[in-house]
């Protein structure tokens, strides 16, 4: 029988999707390329935003129309009404429950619908082994309770593989020749706090794996790094370690981080960012804001944007408040539309210019790159795309209507050249370079860095 997997959201979503993979290999189903191939389609789901859920739905009615049967995992499996009025006919599997994705496959083929929602070890599972980039699941679940989540309502346990197990699967697939580790969860902080361990002893075993590979950790929310810095930092001293910290903070309002119920001050939050400026001074600090809290008014917005304008985080994932079924933030009164997105539009215009700003540094440098992906033919310095670096264009458009001259000189300093831009790649600190010259998947290989915009370095091979 023939199966399409196809995969929403965030990474550790992902390597889900290459836990039922595995298993449905291993039960001698074959993997296709297209749906339009399969006899079922697996959509493992993400439920984060509103718009993602819309457009899954969408998905759903679409491949039911062409007669597929399908099978809904991952976080929108808790929807189960709207999923149903989609496709009366689907099977559900629930992020706990991946181990039994095969039998879901033959229900769902059998056209006998039906949910599997039992919480079961993922441990053990067969799983696809991925190269250059293994993606590894440490732990799903969180200790926190945070009023706008809804992840948390999918992902309701609190669930660490053993360090044995995932030194195992590291080393299989370093063997196998992956050379980029991600470690991934829903918060690597609270990594192990259900089997008497923690994210310090899991990290110090990967460190002493052999072999020529980097590891790049996955969002730890600051009030759990708070509490590891000093160790962490140590192991952190790794070359084995990309000098990259995915810390949300949320906002930068000491009240609205109350109302949101994070298990963290922003206080914390620059406390662990200074800590890990002071030992690396190149790190690459990531956070997430949510813009438009329904109880964020104009002066805690302003906040944020002085909190931004101080840290200059290298990369800020800006979402708008939306609010999601079941959680306590929805029975908020929500802030008007047009009020969150010209907020939404100013952090990111903010969060850009500092990008660019930050980037701009690395330019002339010579830096040691991982080439973990294939460039785009003929896209060179700034990714030109139509004359303007691509992803801006959306934020281009809302400021300067079609037609206008748009002014770019404040993404791209140095001159453009058109040269073929063959791979990316990641630096230590994880900044993505694109790279023009001779190379291969998995190389590590020397550049110099000849432009930069607020999201990529461009460099050629020396
Ligand atoms: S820490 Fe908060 S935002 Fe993160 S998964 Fe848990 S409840 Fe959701």
């Amino acid at each position: 029988m023939k199966v399409y997997l196809e995969t929403y959201g965030c990474t550790l979503n992902q390597a889900d999707s290459d836990i039922m993979g595995g298993i449905l290999k291993h039960a001698g189903f074959r993997l296709v390329k297209e749906a339009s191939e399969a006899d079922v389609v697996v959509l493992n789901t993400c439920t984060v935003k509103g718009r993602t859920e819309n457009r899954i739905i969408s998905r759903i009615e679409a491949l039911r129309k062409q007669g597929k049967r399908i099978v809904v995992a991952g976080c929108l499996s808790i929807n189960e009404k709207r999923v149903r009025i989609a496709c009366p006919e689907a099977v559900l599997v629930h992020p706990g429950a991946v181990s039994f994705i095969a039998e879901a496959v033959r229900r769902a083929a059998e056209g006998k619908g039906g949910e599997f929602k039992e919480k079961a070890a993922k441990e053990g599972l067969p799983r696809l082994f991925t190269k250059p980039i293994l993606r590894v699941p440490i732990q799903e679940g969180c200790v926190g309770n945070c009023y706008f989540c809804q992840t948390r309502l999918a992902r309701p346990y609190l669930m660490s593989y053993s360090v044995k197990w995932l030194r195992s699967w590291v080393e299989e697939g370093v063997k196998r020749g992956a050379k980029e580790i991600q470690l991934t969860g829903m918060d690597s902080g609270a990594y192990g706090l259900d089997l008497g361990t923690n994210l310090v002893a899991l990290l110090d075993e990967v460190r002493k794996i052999k072999g020529d590979f980097r590891v790049r950790l996955g969002m730890i929310n600051p009030g759990h790094a708070k509490k590891m810095l000093p160790k962490m930092m140590d192991i952190f001293e790794d070359k084995k370690f990309y000098k990259f910290f995915h810390l949300p903070v949320q906002t930068g309002s000491e009240k609205v981080r109350g109302d949101m119920n994070r298990a963290h001050s922003v206080a914390d939050f620059k406390k662990v960012v200074k800590a890990i400026r002071k030992k690396f001074p190149d790190a690459s600090i990531s956070t997430d804001i949510i813009v438009g809290y329904p109880t964020e008014k104009e002066e805690d917005f302003e906040k944020t944007l002085k909190l931004v304008k101080e840290i200059k985080p290298d990369i800020v994932n800006v979402s708008k408040f939306a609010s999601r079924r079941g959680t306590v933030a929805s029975k908020l009164r929500e802030i008007p539309t047009e009020e969150v997105k010209r907020r939404s539009t100013e952090l990111a215009e903010l969060v850009r210019r500092i990008g660019a700003e930050k980037n701009g540094r690395f330019e002339g440098k010579r830096m040691e790159v991982l080439i973990t992906e294939r460039g785009k033919k003929g896209l060179g310095n700034g990714e030109l795309d139509g004359g303007n670096p691509k992803g801006f264009c959306q934020l281009s458009r809302a400021i300067f209507p079609a037609g206008k001259r748009r002014p770019f000189s404040l993404l791209r300093k140095s001159g453009s050249d058109m040269e073929t831009v063959n791979w990316k790649g990641r630096a230590d600190n994880y900044k993505q370079v694109c790279v023009s010259g001779k190379a291969k998947m998995g190389d590590r290989v020397k550049v110099k860095i000849t432009g930069s915009n607020f999201g990529s370095l461009f460099g050629k091979r020396i």
